[in-house]
């Protein structure tokens, strides 16, 4: 059975309803196979998301690569696939800004230019990054169809935190004397135990639960669930990494790089 496709003006009703505020900052991470079926597909999303933030709204999206042996081009690079259709769309419509680094994200309306100015961010997601800025900005964080496994925002909490683990990773980016690889540690694991979050902000009420085409949505101030998760990493700073028992390969470097 095929559902019926939601219209872009349903679409933004749902998001309103949520409580996607006009004139904020918006991230959002989105899986669009849950939204589907939707009228004007991923772009009818897009707007329905413009809409809803309004023209003093800014809406901002992942849009990093997946390629750390070359120096990113943010003209050219398709974002990284586990980002979704939506995020690789978004980042070459009209009006779209894009970071010049690897960790990209892209954002359009006022607050645009100001959330990408700063430069490469090592780790990628400290302070002075774009999902720093939607903090700073107390923006909004809009998961569409995906889990706080796929919520950046708590990468932020981790460094803020000072989490102990750390994974070596590497990128490239373009020199005087050509492309050089930069070495960083960065605050990796598989993620899933983020989900955690989720609960932590329902139990306090700071967040807000619906639809939007056909998925499940869940919306949080990026200020809350920074908050929540360095209030659990102050008491636990394992509490995201998933326990030796449970034998996930990547909890389980990341408790390794502890004693590195
Ligand atoms: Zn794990």
């Amino acid at each position: 059975m095929t559902e019926a496709p939601v219209t872009i003006d349903a679409m933004t009703g749902q998001l309103r309803a949520l409580g996607v505020g006009a004139g904020g900052v918006l991230l959002v991470h989105t899986s669009f196979r849950a939204v589907r079926p939707v009228e004007g597909g991923p772009g009818g999303l897009i707007a329905a998301l413009q809409a809803a933030v309004g023209p003093e709204g800014t809406l901002v999206m992942p849009s990093w690569t997946d390629r750390d042996d070359a120096p990113f081009d943010p003209a050219a690079d398709r974002a990284n696939t586990d980002l979704g259709v939506v995020a690789d769309i978004f980042w070459r419509l009209p009006g779209v800004l894009r970071s010049d680094h690897p960790f990209a994200f892209a954002a359009r309306g006022p607050k645009a230019a100001a959330l990408l100015a700063d430069p490469l961010p090592l780790p990628p997601h400290i302070p002075a990054s774009p999902v720093g800025r939607v903090h700073d900005l107390d923006g909004q964080v809009l998961l569409l169809g995906v889990g706080h496994d796929a919520d950046t925002t708590i990468h932020l909490a981790e460094l803020i935190a000072s989490v102990p683990y750390g994974v070596e990773h590497h990128v490239t980016v373009a020199s005087a004397g050509g492309p050089a690889r930069i070495a960083y540690r960065e605050n990796d694991h598989c993620c899933r135990r983020f989900a955690l979050v989720g609960d932590w902000l329902d139990a306090r009420g700071l967040q807000r639960r619906g639809k939007v085409g056909h998925a499940d949505a869940l919306l949080a101030r990026s200020r809350a669930v920074v908050a929540v998760a360095t209030e659990a990493l102050a008491r636990d700073p394992l509490v995201f990494l998933h326990a030796p028992e449970d034998g996930c390969a990547e909890c389980d470097a990341a408790r390794a790089s502890i004693a590195a």
